[in-house]
């Protein structure tokens, strides 16, 4: 074996500032989502091929180039998850958890999509995910929108993202839109780009999300959905729009606002920024009331969003690195070894302690300033016969003599 090692193209390693962003983005959504009433819930980072391939619908870019697939070593074709909510889907009905209706659960963790690699994508991302499963009532999409709106406050990134909201009405509504949409793009078909020239036959709503530039005046001038909506579907959509207002929560309306996946009705949004270039969506979901259905389950209303971790803390400022309260500084054999009980009491007390046992005097002073340490211990071989340690506040500078039974006590008092 010859080489250096490598990294897999698109994965990320994460150390100090951007491995404590990533965790309190985490750490954020995990309070809200308990202001808000949802459980954790895990599922698995990989499923049957199948689970993915026919929720997500074949001609989406997430399954038709995407998707991480190989087969097993037993024959069976695994998909690496490209998203969460197929698969707690999956889980809904195998587990048997239709008898917790309504089923509001969260989940993070990591994501496989084959893409180009740029700033904000990555082939192995991070998700926060939050479901409703088995609630159609509109309140719940603004529950649970109003949920990643309080994640952007905690973080601190409310004023750089804006919410997008459409609704994409219910079936006929949508078969009604999908109509008028083919005419109008067939009759551009040939100013169309060849992506979007290929999803007109396959998935027309998808060219309104399209990225070429080519496509933007066509989609400008393509009709919206307000002209198909149906009385009923109208009437959810100024439900949940009232319901945001009343929750406070600000939003914009996008009449060209679709979901890249094909089982989405009524509510769709967005949460985007113009702060990470080309990748403008930090949260994204929608209702996706015929998922369940398409597994093979019953008729189930339910919503959803995913958000991206690495894009969400790329946008919020650096938390303040974890500190330590003590850097213990023994010097000598025999300190060396009394260090290792007063670490452990000290631990045992709650005080986080780091331990400097490398270098002269001088370097390890420095370390001790360098960690953060509110205090350091300096242990020597005349304190330790004295049963005492040199204690240092690291701010002040003041230093003096304190009992080691009595350290503990003595930093935590200060
Ligand atoms: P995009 O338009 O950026 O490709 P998408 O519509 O494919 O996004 P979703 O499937 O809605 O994204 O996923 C929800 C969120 O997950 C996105 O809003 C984004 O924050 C994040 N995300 C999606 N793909 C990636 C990726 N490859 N790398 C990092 N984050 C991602
Ligand atoms: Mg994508």
């Amino acid at each position: 074996m010859s080489g250096k090692v490598q990294a897999v193209r698109g994965t990320q390693d994460m150390l100090g500032e951007a491995a404590e962003r990533f965790h309190a983005v985490i750490a954020a959504f995990d309070r809200v989502r308990r202001l808000y009433g949802f459980q954790r819930v895990e599922v698995p980072v990989f499923e049957a091929t199948s689970v993915f391939a026919r929720t997500l619908g074949e001609t989406t870019d997430v399954v038709s180039k995407e998707m991480y697939t190989f087969e097993d070593r037993g024959g069976d074709s695994i998909t690496l998850r490209p998203e969460f909510t197929a698969g707690i889907a999956r889980a809904y009905l195998t587990e048997g958890w239709q008898q917790y209706v309504p089923l509001k659960v969260t989940a993070w963790g990591p994501a496989f999509r084959y893409e180009r690699p740029q700033k904000g994508r990555y082939r192995q991302f991070h998700q926060l995910d939050a479901e409703i499963i088995g609630a159609g009532e509109p309140a719940s999409d603004v529950e649970i929108i109003g949920m990643a709106a309080q994640l952007l406050d905690e973080l601190g990134v409310a004023e750089r993202v804006e919410l997008k909201l459409n609704t994409l009405g219910d079936p006929a509504t949508r078969d009604a839109w999908r109509g008028a949409l083919v005419e109008h793009f067939t009759r551009h078909k040939f100013d169309l780009s060849d992506e979007s020239r290929k999803r007109l036959e396959k998935n027309p709503l998808r060219i309104l999300d399209s990225k070429e530039h080519k496509d933007f005046p066509i989609v400008d001038s393509a009709p919206v959905v307000d002209d198909y909506l149906s009385a009923e579907a109208a009437n959810f959509f100024s439900k949940v729009t009232a319901g945001l207002d009343a929750a406070g929560v600000k939003w914009t309306r996008d009449p060209r606002l679709v979901r890249g996946l094909d089982y989405y009705r009524h509510t769709a949004f967005e949460f985007v920024t113009e702060d990470l270039g080309a990748q403008s969506a930090v949260i994204a979901g929608g209702r996706y009331d015929g998922l369940i259905e398409s597994m093979g389950g019953p008729h189930t209303p339910a919503i959803g969003w995913a958000g991206g971790i690495e894009r969400l803390g790329m946008l919020t400022s650096a938390p303040a690195a974890a500190t330590m309260d003590v850097a213990l500084l023994p010097l000598g054999l025999a300190a060396e070894a009394a260090a290792m009980t007063i670490a452990a009491k000290l631990r045992r007390a709650g005080l986080a302690c780091d331990m400097a046992y490398r270098g002269n005097m001088k370097k390890r002073m420095q370390k001790a300033a360098a960690s953060g340490a509110r205090y350091a211990v300096i242990i020597g071989d005349d304190e330790l016969a004295k049963g005492e340690a040199a204690l240092k506040d690291l701010g002040s500078g003041e230093q003096r003599h304190v009992a080691i039974e009595a350290l503990a006590e003595a930093i935590a008092a200060r």
